[in-house]
């Protein structure tokens, strides 16, 4: 065991967040031990090409996260194919499946999400989610043009998918219980756009509808919908959310609620056990819940909290909900949440061109931003929002 005041430090998770607090920790002068148990059998490797460059097959080489050389040489020792169920906060250790426990002095959980499913597809055969790179790549081989593919929920991952299967020529019904894709976190004008948008290169929506029964039949999988109309199709891509898999972390007695418990920081409710990353979610004890999602909201709560294991303190924290989807040619970025019953003002260009900016404003501050094809224009309009959350906070 480690003399340090960290002791050894034990990562569960393999992703995003626990490769960049393993990273972090080392540079931040933590020489005792670091294990990052990862039950995938792949060193960590980055998610957003998943849906992106992999399924149009362009060079994903680059996201790796943790090589084994550069693990080696930071010496951080991955254990691969380990996956963590349970957890005894008493004698800190713990229990990884068919693998001897292993005992820490700090532990990290970055286990992430899981990829949402629906009861509706229980046992049904071929139903692909997206969430590992065996993922993208199953789905990558059945994209072939002309195959039919339904998509079934119209989120960030659903279009992104739909956007690739459609550049590579084949045809796409996207299934979605909302009016509009991504109407939530959009709001009503750019959704409606961004339906638009992805109907011209040919993809079909059918909206406010659900799927209520799938059955494979020899030409295919056949979604029956709410509204007593089927989708055929020969895949079937399931893009409907994620979960938190939480249950051994309340058996052993941690926070949880929309994720593990944490605080700005990334403790939790028990001494010498961190979160980081999409697992996590901020808490204040009654109604507000706010779990780390997204890819730059992951990497920033990892380097948090091993600044704050390493007792360093960061600046605060800003909390943009920054993120970006590339949907074919198409590259949104957006910050800031877009209130739904607040129309947007476009600040630079137009939705017809598909290159703009939209801003919502709340009481004169600008409360979101989103840009499409407009990466500089983008840059002004997080300046101006940045501007107002720091006046919001009276900084
Ligand atoms: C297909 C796809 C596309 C995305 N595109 C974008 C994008 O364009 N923009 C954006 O901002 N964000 C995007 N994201 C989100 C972004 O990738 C996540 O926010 C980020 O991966 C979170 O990192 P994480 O390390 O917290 O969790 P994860 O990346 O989920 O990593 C968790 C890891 O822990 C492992 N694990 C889980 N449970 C256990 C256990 N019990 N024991 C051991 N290991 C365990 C998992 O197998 C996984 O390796 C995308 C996500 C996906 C899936």
């Amino acid at each position: 065991m480690s003399e340090g005041p960290l002791g050894d430090v034990v990562i569960a998770g393999g992703g995003l967040a626990a490769a960049r607090t393993a990273l972090a920790l080392r540079s931040y002068g933590h020489d005792g031990g670091i294990t990052v148990l990862s039950e995938e059998a792949e060193y960590p490797y980055d998610r957003p090409p998943l849906s992106k460059d992999v399924l149009l097959d362009r060079d994903a080489s680059a996201t790796c996260l943790l090589a084994p050389e550069d693990a080696a040489a930071a010496g951080i020792d991955v254990r691969l194919s380990h996956r963590v169920v349970a957890l005894d906060l008493d004698s800190k250790v713990v229990v990884v499946e068919n693998e001897p426990a292993v005992a820490y002095g700090s532990l990290v959980i970055a286990t992430g999400t899981r990829a949402r499913s629906l009861p509706i597809f229980d046992g049904v055969e071929g139903i692909q989610h997206l969430r590992t790179m065996a993922d993208a790549r199953a789905i990558r081989e059945r994209l072939a043009p002309r195959s039919r593919i339904a998509i079934v929920g119209a989120g960030f991952i659903g279009l992104e998918v739909a956007a690739a299967a459609r550049s590579l020529g084949c045809e796409v019904t996207v299934v979605e219980v909302a009016p509009t894709p991504l109407c939530g976190p959009l709001g009503p004008t750019v959704a409606t756009w961004l339906q638009g948008w992805h109907t011209t290169r040919g993809v079909t929506f059918r909206c406010g509808v659900s799927v209520v029964a799938a059955d494979v039949r020899a030409s295919g999988t056949t979604l029956v919908l709410s509204d007593t109309t089927e989708a055929e199709a020969d895949l079937v891509v399931v893009g409907v959310g994620v979960t938190r898999e939480l249950d051994w972390m309340s058996s052993a007695g941690l926070r949880t609620h929309a994720g593990l418990v944490c605080d700005a920081t990334g403790r939790s409710s028990a001494p010498d056990v961190y979160g980081a990353g999409d697992v996590v979610c901020l808490h204040d004890g009654a109604d507000h819940c706010a779990p780390v999602q997204h890819w730059t909201a992951a990497a920033d709560s990892a380097q948090r909290v091993a600044a704050a294991m390493s007792g360093l303190d960061l600046d605060d924290d800003v909390s943009e909900n920054y993120f970006w989807s590339h949907q074919a040619e198409l590259r949104l970025m957006s910050v800031g949440h877009a209130p739904p019953d607040v129309a947007p003002r476009i600040t630079s260009g137009d939705l017809e061109s598909g290159k703009f900016v939209a801003e919502w404003e709340v009481d004169g501050r600008v409360s979101a931003v989103l840009a499409a094809n407009s990466p500089r224009e983008f840059l002004q309009g997080r300046l101006a929002f940045r501007a107002s959350s720091v006046a919001l906070s009276g900084g």
